[in-house]
């Protein structure tokens, strides 16, 4: 791993999503392995950043509120990263209510899929395991696991949540552009994440870059070197921020997902502050 002036994180996950560590845990885990800038980006919520901002706080880490926003495109997924985002804005929290809203009737209607496959998971149980987070497939994996259907979360995923498989059922579209615009509209800074997720790179910036996408997931947990330096040439050539993190969800989640296990340059860290601050002035 290269050697930067300081360790950075700027994907995790914590309980208010499906990571299994509290954002005050999180944060405590991240001074423990000396990463000492780190973003807390949940899937769909803002409701756990007041408490890893005052956990870093109290630790000496510096807290960069994120967010992760899905949508689909087809068989593949897209996610936004929103950085520096005001989560007192009314608007954004309340559309990221409406977005939990819409993932709670998808966990229900998975629900019901599996159990007419003859697996009697219970929703009761899927929203006890997802506690006050948003609620999300790896919770329904996460029941499944306890009755012995599957061994892991990925098992969960191959053979029954993930995209096209038995009791499959896709998220209400939510076109990418629109993320992108309401992470800028709330004064934001909209990355890319994982984009080889997406299935086309070069299609998904095409549309996503015009929206006012202003960076693009590089040192991503799980992506060789090699993938790492095609994502920086990318970056560079339609100017976006090379960002990175290890999407951390928790301890032994997969490889290369490991809190601090994908740092990026400091520099980096500066363009995104130094974005978010040219666009606060122009606001103002
Ligand atoms: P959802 O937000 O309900 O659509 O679930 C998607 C989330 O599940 C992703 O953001 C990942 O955190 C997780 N996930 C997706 N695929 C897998 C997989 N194969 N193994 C483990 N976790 C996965
Ligand atoms: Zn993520």
């Amino acid at each position: 791993m290269p050697e930067f002036a300081f360790k950075s994180d700027l994907h995790t996950h914590s309980t208010e999503s499906d990571g299994v560590l509290t954002p005050a845990e999180l944060v405590s885990e991240a001074a423990r392995l000396g990463v000492s800038v780190i973003a807390l980006t949940d899937h769909d919520t803002l409701s756990g950043l007041p408490e890893a901002i005052s956990a870093g706080e109290s630790l000496g880490i510096t807290v960069i509120p994120g967010v992760d926003l899905s949508a689909e495109a087809g068989p593949n997924e897209i996610h936004i990263l929103g950085y520096f985002v005001n989560y007192a804005n009314q608007f954004l929290v309340e559309t990221l209510s409406r977005f939990g809203c819409e993932r709670f009737a998808r966990i229900e209607r998975i629900v019901i899929r599996l159990q007419k496959l003859g697996l009697p998971v219970q929703m009761e149980r899927v929203i006890e395991i997802a506690g006050q987070g948003t609620i999300g497939r790896p919770h329904v994996a996460r029941a499944l696991i306890e009755l012995g259907y599957v061994d892991s979360i990925g098992d969960a995923f191959d053979r029954f949540l993930g995209n096209g498989r038995a009791a499959f059922v896709p998220r209400q579209q939510v076109p990418a552009v629109q993320l992108v615009r309401l992470l800028r509209d709330s004064g934001a800074i909209p990355v890319l994440a994982h984009p080889l997720s997406t299935g086309d790179i070069t299609a998904t910036l095409l549309e996503l870059i015009p929206a006012g996408l202003l960076g693009l997931e590089t040192y991503y947990g799980e992506y060789s070197p090699d993938t790492r330096d095609q994502l920086r040439a990318i970056a560079e050539s339609a100017n976006l921020i090379p960002t990175g993190g290890s999407d951390f969800h928790g301890v032994g989640f997969k490889e290369g997902r490991d809190l601090g296990s994908a740092p990026v340059p400091p520099e980096c860290v500066e363009r995104l502050r130094k974005s978010w601050e040219t666009q606060q002035e122009r606001s103002s």
